[in-house]
């Protein structure tokens, strides 16, 4: 790497995280936060407004990461912050039921059809994991398909080959989860159906269900070939297996009813996160009725949550879904498709191998030449490109996601004045990638 590669020093954000690796792991909450793929001082947010962060020492980036999805209206949108305030002055945790969470659970079971009934939890982790126990108690058996490349939350068995952290940092397997776990799960290359046919040949009456990312954002934009996600609800219907879709990261973005409402293929299970919390940790998990009748208090598979359906989650994940209109689709929509045409604008001009793969109006950018259909063809890429290109935009202004393993997210509030800051930056980082070595 050139004496290039850090062009702005970054003197707060460095005093904080001299700070944080003091008392925090790495110095940070979740690993990819911490620049360890791109190297440099992770930039310190202070503030959020629409389309951009101001980081500590001052600077301004227009914001290709929006929280890594949440933030699909931009920043501190203003009837977002309203109804936050409102629902924080009336109490902040009751530990009893409360209308909010009834109204959050409606206005997902409206929008998604296939899902008949919802259980509000905290984070995505907590959904994909409490989906795998209820299928697996559903089904009485303890198999789980995964797909290599596919995240779905720190669950211990579902670590195994993973995207996000664990594909940037390139961990074979965590310490910490164990073999009875790990052999519990059964990792098979994305968009292989071949592969997912054999296994269900080979383990006759085990497998309790197969989990895919609805279409993959976190080894890089993969989308679903044509019929995948249909064979794979075939496959578990024909083997007694139940089909769970996580949609963590496309729910309520790609379209209004997210995956399922761009491809139609019905799961018996959905997983849900980031936009459906407006920014504050609101998950859930939901689909058939007669599944979701096994949990408790119900039935008797165990799930539970101090601060599931919290009162201030739920209004800002409404909030944010009552904003959710067409309209505000459309330009979410609009303003992904203009960006991409830049960024593949500068990279045709210097003459950079790249693919640009998109899923609606998630994309990202791949430093090959060849497509990327799944975590194999990803690892494939020039990531070292990446990285020059990366700290380029950085210096002028935009915020990447950091590291090549991820979605870039876009939000409504991204407007013009902010796409022409990316559209100034991407020459020169285009360049930079251009004259990247490895
Ligand atoms: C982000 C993500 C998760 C995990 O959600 P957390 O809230 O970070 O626990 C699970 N599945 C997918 C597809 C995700 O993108």
């Amino acid at each position: 790497m050139s004496e290039l590669a850090y062009p702005y020093e970054a003197p707060a954000s460095q005093a904080l995280f001299d700070r944080a690796a003091a008392v925090t792991p790495g110095g940070v909450n979740s690993p990819v936060r911490a620049f360890g793929a791109v190297g440099g001082t992770p930039r310190f947010m202070v503030s959020g407004s629409g389309p951009y962060l101001t980081d500590a020492d001052g600077r301004e980036y227009v914001d290709l990461v929006c929280s890594w999805g949440p933030m699909i209206l931009g920043h501190a949108h203003p009837e977002v912050i309203a109804a936050v305030q409102e629902a924080v002055a009336r109490g902040t945790s009751f530990g009893t039921p409360a209308e909010g969470e009834v109204a959050l659970a409606e206005a997902m079971v409206e929008r998604v059809a296939p899902l008949e009934e919802v259980r509000l939890v905290s984070s995505g982790t907590e959904a994909t994991m409490s989906a795998i126990r209820l299928a697996r108690g559903f089904t009485r058996r303890t198999k789980v398909i995964k797909f290599a490349g596919c995240y779905h939350g720190h669950v211990d068995s579902l670590l195994a080959a993973a995207g996000s952290g664990v594909a940037t940092f390139a961990l074979p397997d965590t310490p910490g989860v164990t073999g009875a776990q790990a052999s519990d799960t059964i990792v098979l290359p994305y968009n292989d159906l071949e592969a997912v046919h054999a296994a269900f040949a080979a383990h006759p009456g085990e497998i309790a269900c197969v989990i895919t990312e609805a279409s993959p954002g976190n080894m890089g934009v993969v989308p679903p070939l044509p019929g995948f996600n249909q064979g794979l609800k075939e496959a578990c219907a024909a083997n007694g297996a139940l089909f769970v879709s996580d949609e963590v990261m496309t729910g309520f973005r790609t379209s209004r009813a997210g995956w399922y409402g761009v491809e139609g293929v019905v799961p018996d299970l959905m997983t849900f996160g980031k936009v459906m919390g407006g920014g504050f940790p609101a998950a859930a998990f939901g689909g058939r009725a007669d599944v979701m009748a096994h949990l408790a208090p119900a039935g008797p598979v165990y799930q539970a949550g101090t601060l599931s359906g919290n009162p201030v989650a739920t209004a800002a994940g409404l909030a944010q879904l009552r904003l959710l209109d067409d309209a505000a689709y459309e330009k979410v929509d609009a303003v992904s498709a203009q960006i991409q045409s830049l960024v593949t604008e500068a990279l045709g001009k210097e003459g950079v191998a790249h693919t640009l793969q998109t899923a609606s109006n998630m994309f990202s950018v791949f430093f090959t030449d060849r497509p990327v259909r799944n975590y194999e063809d990803a690892k494939a890429q020039e990531s070292f490109r990446f990285t020059a290109f990366f700290h380029s935009l950085l210096s002028n202004g935009v915020y990447l996601p950091p590291s090549s393993f991820e979605s870039w997210f876009v939000s409504a509030a991204h407007d013009e004045r902010a796409v022409q800051r990316i559209a100034d930056a991407l020459p020169a980082a285009a360049r930079a990638a251009a004259e990247a070595t490895a």
